[in-house]
């Protein structure tokens, strides 16, 4: 189990987490920035770890 942590610092409002990990990631409706909506990732969740590498930003970190 790994804790998702998202830099909204560096985040660059591209949406692609919320788009490989749906159940994972949102968009703020405000400024596009990325929202976490699940803190918490299994090693099952394999479209988390997509996600933290596709970011263009380098925001997505797993802990
Ligand atoms: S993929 Fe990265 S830059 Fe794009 S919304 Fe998600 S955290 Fe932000």
């Amino acid at each position: 189990m790994a804790r998702i942590v998202a830099d909204r610092d560096r985040c660059a409002g591209s949406g692609m987490c919320a788009l490989t990990a749906p159940e994972h990631f949102d968009q703020d409706d405000e400024d596009g920035l990325v929202l976490v909506l699940v803190e918490e990732a299994g090693e099952g969740d394999t479209e988390v770890a997509d996600a933290v590498q596709l970011c263009p930003a380098g925001a997505l970190s797993l802990k």
